[in-house]
């Protein structure tokens, strides 16, 4: 018994530290994001961060932003983490934040720092052999349901998708952006939110996400107000985005006031910047990205205090399949968070691993309960989509 606490002791005590951080690029099946300036496949969106260490082992972590941006903090960012323990995630990120205050926090730093920490969580769970929700707070849970995010389209053609994916085995959905809002045309919008419930069926679970944060939004608040009280007779479970991302007086006023609850924050970065937001009661429920907002340490933070206001934490990293085994296992962490975000019929999320998610009978997703975030990347499929597989795995 104590030669076995002894070992434990000293495995826990090993050093094991960081050698390189590499990230790659995605490119060439980025997809589309119904954004008024859309994104062209050739475009980089995504990133895949690798963190290399001395034990051998690598963790994984994703960023949502242009690639390019995530390779040039990475240079900024390597005197910070150079020869740093692989062990410590929340000292290490914490540590990269306060040293850069001057280099635009909240921006390409943070997205990156972001990814670091996902890496880090992902590597202290391959050494402790403990799936990381374990690590953030517990298994209140076993699965998660994920909510298949679908582009807004024209009432037929919405129907059609709709379909397909609850075909596929999809129980809640969530349709946004596209034509939504943006065609001045209530009519057209109430037809589309009616089609997509028509062909989910009424037992499914139906977000609706106006996608504010799209550039030159044109509506205020009034338009929100009008659009919420059309929502309800839809059943929609959260009318997300409904204003510009700043405006949270509008938000606060639209909160007290609307017939579904009120979703947002996934541009915020930064525990800090969400502070206002919870105090005032702007969101029913908050959708941190955790390959933006700082990562895992950062996200954990977010929806402990979140909880401690009444808010629902629900997490916005359907980015790629590494960015979805981080929202599942804060999902398995935290007591009210039983959904993640999943974007239907990515490359990024179906095409880079060598076991890919999969539903079960329920329209559920299990939470991987391996060591760290439990997902492997598969080497030959990543390389179809960036030129730098190779720096992502040890040589
Ligand atoms: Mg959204």
């Amino acid at each position: 018994m104590l030669a076995e606490r002894n070992a434990l002791l000293s495995a826990a005590a090993r050093q094991v530290r960081i050698t390189a951080i590499k990230a790659a690029a995605l490119f060439g099946e980025s997809p589309k994001g119904g954004w008024s300036a859309e994104i062209r496949p050739e475009d980089s969106i995504h990133a895949i961060i690798a963190v290399h260490t001395d034990a051998g082992i690598t963790g994984y972590g994703s960023v949502f932003t242009d690639g390019r941006l995530v390779q040039a903090g990475l240079q900024v960012l390597e005197p910070l983490f150079r020869g740093e323990t692989a062990l410590e995630p929340e000292r290490v990120s914490e540590k990269l934040h306060q040293n850069t205050f001057w280099m635009g926090r909240g921006g390409t730093l943070t997205h990156t720092i972001s990814g670091i920490d996902i890496a880090l969580w992902d590597i202290l769970g391959k050494v402790t052999g403990q799936p990381v929700g374990r690590l953030l707070g517990g298994t209140y849970r076993r699965r998660a349901q994920p909510y298949c995010s679908l582009l807004m389209e024209a009432p037929a053609r919405m129907r059609d998708v709709v379909a397909d994916y609850r075909d596929r085995g999809f129980r809640a959905f969530k349709i946004g952006w596209g034509p939504f809002g943006r065609a001045d045309d209530s009519k057209l919008d109430e037809a589309i939110v009616r089609a997509a419930r028509e062909a989910a069926g009424a037992a499914a679970r139906l977000f609706v996400d106006a996608g504010a944060s799209d550039a030159l939004w044109p509506h205020g608040l009034k338009w929100a107000m009008r659009t919420a009280e059309m929502l309800k007779d839809y059943d929609i479970g959260w009318f997300e985005e409904p204003l510009r991302p700043d405006a949270i007086e509008d938000f606060c006023h639209l909160r007290r006031v609307s017939p579904v609850p009120v979703a947002g924050g996934e541009v915020l970065t930064r525990r800090q910047a969400f502070v206002p937001w919870l105090v005032r009661g702007a969101f029913d429920i908050v959708q941190p990205d955790v390959t933006k907002v700082g990562g895992l340490s950062e996200q954990r933070r977010i929806a402990r205090m979140a909880d401690d206001f009444g808010v629902k934490f629900v997490g916005h990293g359907w980015n790629t399949a590494v960015g979805v085994a981080a929202d599942l296992q804060m999902a398995a962490a935290c007591p009210h968070t039983d959904l993640v975000e999943f974007i239907g019929g990515s490359a990024y999320l179906d095409g880079i691993c060598t076991e890919p998610f999969a539903l079960d009978g329920e329209g559920y997703l299990t939470i991987p309960d391996k060591p760290g975030l439990g997902v492997r990347l598969d080497r030959d499929k990543l390389a179809r989509y960036t030129p730098d597989s190779a720096a992502l795995f040890p040589a």
